[in-house]
Order: C-alpha cells, then sequence, then structure tokens
C-alpha cells in the first residue's frame, strides 16, 4: 500500500491552537505537529487510531503550541524536529509564559533537530518540506507535504488573518515576505491548516486575505510589494551593519497595504486580538462538530 497522510486537528489549550496527528496510512507511524498541551488527550487519539508515534514536529517556540512537547518526548522517548535555531529563546521561556498565562507548569526543550530552510523531515514513508517562514516568531517554520498539497503552518497565516508581530523580535515586514516569497508560490491549491481557526487554501487568502492579498498588496505572487530586502537562503531580514533584526525599523509594506491600514484602522487592530477572534469564529464554524468520530473525514486532515 502506498503512504497517504491522514490528519486529525486537536484544538488544544484555552488558545484553541490546532495540534495536528498526521500519519501514513500504510506503516501506521505518525507524528504530533504543535503539540501544544492536554498530553493526555492528545495520546489518547493516538491509541485511539492505532498509531506508532515516531516524532514531534514543532512549527514554532509558542507555549501554545510546545507547551506539551517535552512531556511526551520523555515518556514516549521520542526526537524533536524543529523549529529554526532562532526560536531558541522563546522555547526557554516557556516555562515563565505558562506561569504568566495561568496555564499548567510547563518544561522547555532542546530540540533533537533544528530545522532550516530547504530541510525535510519525514514522518513513516511520508515527506515534508520545511521552510523557514520568520515574521511571527524569528524561528518559526512551516511542514509541506507536497503530494497531498497539505501545510501546516502555525502562526504565519490564518483563514482571513495573519501572526501578530508584536512579540520580542517579531518583524511585520519578514512575515509578508515569507507568506508571498515562501508560501503562496507552493500554489493557489495548496490547503494548509493554521495554528488557529479554521481551514483555508493559499488561494483564497490570495483572493481575500486583507493583510498579504494581491489587491492589498498590488503585486503578483512571489513579490512582497514596497519590500526592498528578499528573504535569504536561510531567512530572515538580514542587515549590513549587523542591526539585530527586531531594531531594524520596520518598513511599511506596500501602497495599498498602508492606505487600508490608514482608513481602517479597527480592522488593523483587529489583527492583535486573532487568538480570541479565531477562537469565537472556530467554535462557531469548525469544532461544533467535532465531537462526532463516526462521521468521515472531511479531507486528508480529518477532524478531531
Ligand atoms: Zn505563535
Ligand atoms: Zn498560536
Amino acid at each position: 500500500m502506498a503512504s497517504a497522510l491522514r490528519c486529525e486537528i486537536i484544538p488544544v489549550t484555552p488558545f484553541e491552537q490546532n495540534c495536528s496527528l498526521i500519519w501514513d496510512t500504510a506503516t501506521m507511524r505518525g507524528a504530533l505537529v504543535d503539540a501544544g498541551g492536554e498530553p493526555e488527550r492528545l495520546l489518547e487519539r493516538v491509541r485511539h487510531h492505532g498509531i506508532t508515534l515516531e516524532k514531534l514536529l514543532v512549527t514554532h517556540g509558542h507555549l501554545d503550541h510546545a507547551g506539551a512537547v517535552r512531556d511526551i518526548s520523555d515518556q514516549l522517548q521520542l526526537p524533536i524536529e524543529g523549529p529554526h535555531p532562532d526560536d531558541l529563546f522563546w522555547i526557554e521561556g516557556m516555562p515563565l509564559a505558562a506561569e504568566n498565562y495561568g496555564f499548567p507548569p510547563v518544561r522547555s526543550f532542546v530540540p533533537t533537530r533544528w530545522l532550516k530552510q530547504g530541510d525535510e523531515v519525514t514522518v513513516g514513508g511520508l515527506h515534508f518540506a520545511v521552510s523557514h517562514c520568520p515574521g511571527h516568531t524569528p524561528g518559526h517554520v512551516v511542514f509541506y507535504s507536497e503530494p497531498t498539497r497539505l501545510a501546516f503552518v502555525g502562526d504565519v497565516i490564518f483563514q482571513g488573518s495573519i501572526g501578530r508581530t508584536d512579540f520580542p523580535r517579531g518583524n511585520h515586514a519578514d512575515l509578508i515576505r515569507s507568506i508571498r516569497e515562501r508560501l503562496f508560490p507552493l500554489g493557489d491549491d495548496v490547503r494548509f491548516v493554521p495554528g488557529h481557526g479554521p481551514i483555508s487554501s493559499f488561494g483564497q487568502e490570495r483572493r481575500s486575505n486583507p493583510y498579504v492579498s494581491d489587491a492589498a498588496l498590488g503585486c503578483q505572487p512571489g513579490r512582497a510589494a514596497g519590500a526592498e530586502a528578499r528573504l535569504g537562503p536561510d531567512g530572515g531580514q538580514k542587515n549590513a551593519a549587523g542591526t539585530p533584526r527586531h531594531l531594524i525599523p520596520q518598513p511599511v509594506t506596500g501602497g495599498a497595504a498602508a492606505r487600508n491600514l490608514k482608513r481602517n484602522p479597527l480592522r488593523a487592530r483587529f489583527r492583535f486580538y486573532d487568538y480570541f477572534w479565531i477562537t469565537c469564529i472556530s467554535l462557531l464554524d469548525q469544532y461544533g462538530i467535532r465531537a462526532d468520530e463516526s462521521a468521515p473525514p472531511a479531507g486528508p486532515w480529518g477532524r478531531a
């Protein structure tokens, strides 16, 4: 039997973070993408499907995406792959973040394998291309299955929104470039599982996302209008003077986008509350049916 990707989305933590249980139907070997919390619940789903977990994949070092990684890794002796090393400070900060957010205690970890642009990860017989997509966090990575035309994008892009960049070492220009130059060129038909809220496709976001659509930026895919520097081979905005990335002034991205921001500041502010409104949308829109295990999955991603 040929390898095929199946996926079940399991929202975890009060942030309803979309942890994805992915597996190869030929070998029944699998991985958790962004085991952010509720480890027992995640492992119950693994047992339910009869999957042998092989590794843990991490898109970025935020608490809601990586909070349960250490516990599950220790319990099952699993390797951890990702994110990019630029997220080390986020992973190390998780125990304190857990305290601040009122989460159960969380331990940090050191990934077995750090990832970079162009790497490949495997799960059973499945292959995923790794894209380094900085902006939301400097070491954010995306996992892309070419045969399935499905990407796991963490908090880079959502249906109708993009990741926050008001965190330490967040960078709005990097985020726009990551989306326009590394994700959209994968193809309009490519669907993606975001870190929060419902799935979408790059084509849908190119048409209608108020932050990164062709119309908002006035440009074609593969280009970030108004962005002078392109991403380096290892991602991230390079600066000849060696200025730390978070100290580089943020360029305004695209004439149309800047005008939109001026005309509609409320909408622009909305992005900073995406945790909350995406949670609301996802509760209404997607997860009302998540307990129905008898229903066939809606696609290769399935539904928890
Ligand atoms: Zn995040
Ligand atoms: Zn998140």
